[in-house]
Parts: structure tokens; C-alpha cells; sequence
């Protein structure tokens, strides 16, 4: 779908990966994660294929640009494309566009007539890049998911909050192919009645975007298994255990459950939670009264999931055993450092607002808690139940 303007011809699956790529180190700074890229430029690559022929050809057409006072635009001219506003019949003041997309007016102003003036396409009051251009076309096209409404990459690409990227879309795109009424269907055969509503309300406190991505694909019954094909073998890779490595069998596995789930249990019981090892628990987020798991509950199942996942993974990748205990560790570490990060942001926010007139303390709903305590004025103290787990387990070796 998206038109390269100088060969017109559509992008490439191994083009839109790299676009997936420059995007995210754009707005996430960091490396990321070469599966999900890829798998991101495929999932644009197949929507692009389904855009009608019509939509297509008005890509292609020359558009008379909106040259209003106070319009965006673009002054092309050769190579050069200059951003700039129209100030009047004849000039444009010229503007730097910086790290996240706002303008900053320069002294200098150009006559427009002298270059070819296309819009600038704005993503709220970012400049996303000139209309038809590569970079601009996630803010641009509206596509729609399965099922879903109209949505711009761009408002998937671009979190106000911190992690952002990739996380997102893979959960957009999770989303639209979750086929929640099949999920639900067949859970329900395995684990008996279940009130849906509550699974989907299931919110947790502590956790990113990406934390939520495993628990969030069990529940949908989409988390990818040796069971769902394309690996070498389809059996668990725990030592001893021939079973079929599907997703129930990651809560029932004996090897997991005694070197891992158990450990989840006791820890999650230790901290005050009201939890069973049970698997309805573990997969769908719904204890033995049937109520959902609290939003702490919730954070440390995640955690879980997604630390057992990525050993999962690690053992079909190395083609070694794989090691519950280490995911275990590995699940008090995040919990430790996620936490800690929670207390931290609040003693940011309170040291750089309390000597303010009016200033506010932390709000009681933010203090209470079974994995942190914190005071009105922002001291903070970690449970003592998680921090010697995290010395027990991470810091003994
Ligand atoms: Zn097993």
C-alpha cells in the first residue's frame, strides 16, 4: 500500500521491515526485537495487499496543496524539502522539526511560488512528513484491523507513555486476530464455566505494555507453542517429560509446576495474596470464588507468563533443557526492579513538587499496597517478603 513517490511501485516485505525497524529506534531509542519487526512488517505488508485498487490510485494523484495562512507545508525543490508555514500570499516562514515531531519557527522566510508545495501531514501537532511520503503514511491512511475501527499506525506507533513501539501493535494486531468468542469457547470446555467479562477486565499495576503480551496471548489462546507447529518437535522440553508442549500444558506440566508455579504460589500467598495454585488461575486470571485476580495479583502473573515464556523459548532456541527455577528467578527479579521503579517515579514526583504552594501528597490509592508501602511523603519501602525472595533467589549465586 504505501507508494514509494520515486519509483511508485509498493513496498516490499523486507522494505517494510526495515520501516518497522527505523520507527522504532525513532521513538524507542533502542534495539528492537528482530522477531517482532519482522512479524510487524509482514502484518503491514498483507494489510497493504488488502487495500482496494481505488484507495490505490488516490495515492498516486497530485494533490493541490492547501497553501491558507497558517498552513504546514513542505517546499520541495531537488533534494530539499523544507518544512514551513504560510504566512501570506507569497511567504513561508521556514521551521525545524525536532526529535518528537514539533516545530520551532526560524527568522528566515522563503517565497513558495519558487518550489513545489506539498501539505505536511500532522499527527495532532506533530509533524509526521510531507503527504505521500514514507514517513508520513502511518499518519496519513487510516487501515482497518479485523473487526475494528479505522486506526492510524501512528497512533499504535507512538505511546505518550514510555514503552511504546512495537508492544502496541503486536497487541493491536494480537487483538484483531484473538477471535475472542472461540478463545472463550474453548477454555470453557477445558476449564469449566467461565465469566469472560471478568478475564477482559483483568488491569495491572507495575507492568509495560510488552509484560502484558504472553498472559495476554494464553488468554486468547494464541500464545505460539511447539503444539502450534513449525518447530522441530511439538514435546515440552523439560528433562524427563515427553508431554505435548501446548499452552495448558505449561500450567500442568509437572516439571513447571514443581520448579515453577509452586514458587509463584508461595510467593504470591507470602505477600498476602489470596491465591491457589490453580490453573484457571494461572490462565485465565479468575480464582476459585470465581472473582478476577486484584490488579497486584495481576502484575505478578504477568510477570510469570512472561518470564516463563521467554524460557520456553530460550530451551527450543538453544535446544537445551528448559529450567523452571531459572524463569522463577527471573519472574522475583522483574517483580524487584518494577517495583522499585514504581516507588522511585512516585519520590520523583512528589521531591519535585512538594515545596510548591498547594503541594499534593501521594493519593492513599497509590500507598496502600501489598508489594510497596509508601508514606504521604513519597518514602517508600519495598515488602520485606520481595526483597529477601529477590536476595534469596537472584543475589545467593
Ligand atoms: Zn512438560
Amino acid at each position: 500500500m504505501n507508494q514509494d513517490t520515486n519509483r511508485n511501485t509498493r513496498f516490499t516485505r523486507r522494505e517494510w521491515r526495515h520501516f518497522v525497524d527505523h520507527m522504532e529506534r525513532a521513538s524507542t531509542g533502542k534495539t528492537p526485537d528482530n522477531h517482532r519487526v519482522a512479524e510487524m512488517g509482514d502484518a503491514i505488508y498483507y494489510a497493504g495487499k488488502s487495500i482496494p485498487q481505488a484507495a490505490r490510485q488516490e495515492l498516486k494523484k497530485t494533490i493541490t496543496p492547501n497553501i491558507d495562512d497558517d498552513a504546514r507545508v513542505y517546499l520541495e525543490r531537488g533534494e530539499a524539502s523544507i518544512p514551513a508555514i504560510i504566512i501570506d500570499d507569497e511567504q513561508a516562514r521556514l521551521v525545524d522539526i525536532d526529535g518528537v515531531g514539533k516545530h520551532h519557527p526560524r527568522k528566515q522566510t522563503a517565497r513558495y511560488r519558487h518550489f513545489t508545495v506539498r501539505e505536511a501531514v500532522m499527527w495532532g501537532d506533530r509533524w509526521a512528513g510531507p503527504s505521500g511520503s514514507v514517513e508520513a503514511w502511518p499518519a496519513e491512511y487510516k487501515f482497518t484491523f479485523t473487526g475494528g475501527e479505522p486506526t492510524l499506525l501512528y497512533d499504535l506507533i507512538r505511546s505518550q507513555d514510555g514503552e511504546a513501539g512495537i508492544s502496541l501493535i503486536t497487541r493491536a494486531l494480537a487483538k484483531a486476530r484473538m477471535k475472542p468468542p472461540l478463545a472463550e469457547t474453548t477454555w470453557a470446555d477445558r476449564l469449566g464455566r467461565t465469566n469472560f467479562s471478568k478475564v477482559w477486565g483483568i488491569r495491572a499495576d507495575y507492568v509495560t505494555p510488552r509484560d502484558q503480551v504472553s498472559w495476554l496471548k494464553i488468554q486468547h489462546r494464541n500464545l505460539r507453542v511447539a503444539a502450534s507447529g513449525g518447530f522441530q518437535d511439538t514435546k515440552c522440553r523439560v528433562r524427563g517429560c515427553r508431554a505435548e508442549e501446548n499452552q495448558e500444558h505449561l500450567v500442568s506440566c509437572p516439571g513447571i509446576q514443581r520448579d515453577f508455579w509452586v514458587s509463584v504460589a508461595i510467593l504470591m500467598n507470602h505477600l498476602g495474596m489470596s491465591v491457589t495454585n490453580n490453573s484457571k488461575t494461572w490462565l485465565l486470571g479468575i480464582k476459585a470464588d470465581g472473582s478476577q485476580v486484584s490488579r497486584e495479583e495481576a502484575a505478578i502473573i504477568f510477570w510469570a507468563w512472561r518470564c516463563l515464556y521467554a524460557e520456553v523459548v530460550r530451551a527450543r532456541v538453544e535446544n537445551l533443557d528448559m529450567n523452571p527455577s531459572k524463569a522463577y528467578a527471573n519472574l522475583v527479579r522483574m517483580a524487584y526492579t518494577r517495583v522499585k521503579a514504581y516507588g522511585a517515579k512516585w519520590y520523583g514526583w512528589y521531591s519535585r513538587q512538594h515545596r510548591k504552594k498547594n503541594a499534593k501528597v501521594i493519593p492513599r490509592k497509590h500507598r496502600d499496597k501489598k508489594l510497596i508501602k509508601t508514606e504521604a511523603s513519597a518514602e517508600y519501602r519495598i515488602s520485606p517478603i520481595l526483597s529477601d525472595e529477590f536476595k534469596r533467589v537472584c543475589l545467593r549465586q
